[in-house]
């Protein structure tokens, strides 16, 4: 069974004013569905095809790059829309909240650290809040297309939310204004997604 390229869950302008409909339409339909496809060309035929794509991410150092990029856009892209809603921006509560200010002092901390870790990332990639080991949160950035589920990642852990600081995540509406899409992003973070997800790594 080939990997799919998941659906939006919302429409291309749901997100706007914070992300435009054009940008939502090329980034699904243009980018996450090249890599999926190219994932799938690049497993096709090996041992790799019908494994998960955590299993795959998690011994990515054994395998090519185009397994590295494209296996990494796949997965990344589907969290990035599960992690955006409509109804989304406010602040977390409860046991994630809990975390995140045991880690970060506050939500605010997490907010500049996060940021922080999105507009230095150099080039393509992403930041992430990671769920480690021990339970406890952790904020990083990845080039390119990888995550923190990869074995060479600096940072290993689960990804409970991550944003695409690419500038194909942008260019369109911000230009070069790299912080106001960030700062714009926490306008549609689901914290209940985000939530869930940290209930099932903790
Ligand atoms: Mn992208």
């Amino acid at each position: 069974m080939a990997f799919q390229l998941p659906p939006l869950g919302y429409d291309f302008a749901a997100l706007e004013p914070h992300i435009d409909a054009r940008t939502m339409e090329i980034h699904h339909g243009k980018h996450h569905a090249g890599y999926t496809n190219n994932l799938n060309n690049a497993i096709n035929g090996t041992d790799l095809e019908g494994k998960s794509i955590e299993d795959i991410l998690a011994n990515i150092s054994q395998h090519s790059a185009a397994v590295r990029n494209n296996g990494g856009g796949y997965y990344n892209h589907d969290l990035f829309w599960k992690v955006m809603s409509p109804n989304g921006g406010g602040a977390p509560s409860g046991d994630l909240a809990a975390a995140i200010n045991a880690a970060c002092g506050s939500f605010d901390g997490f907010k500049d650290e996060f940021s922080k870790a999105a507009a230095t990332r150099f080039g393509s990639g992403w930041a992430w809040l990671v769920v480690m080991a021990d339970g406890s949160l952790k904020v990083s950035s990845t080039p390119n297309q990888d995550n923190p589920l990869m074995d060479l990642a600096e940072v290993k852990g689960t990804p409970i939310l991550g944003i695409d600081v690419w500038e194909h995540a942008y260019y369109l509406n911000y230009q070069n204004r790299r912080p106001d899409y960030i700062n714009a992003f926490f306008n549609v973070v689901n914290w209940d997604e985000v939530a869930k997800r940290y209930a099932a790594a903790k």
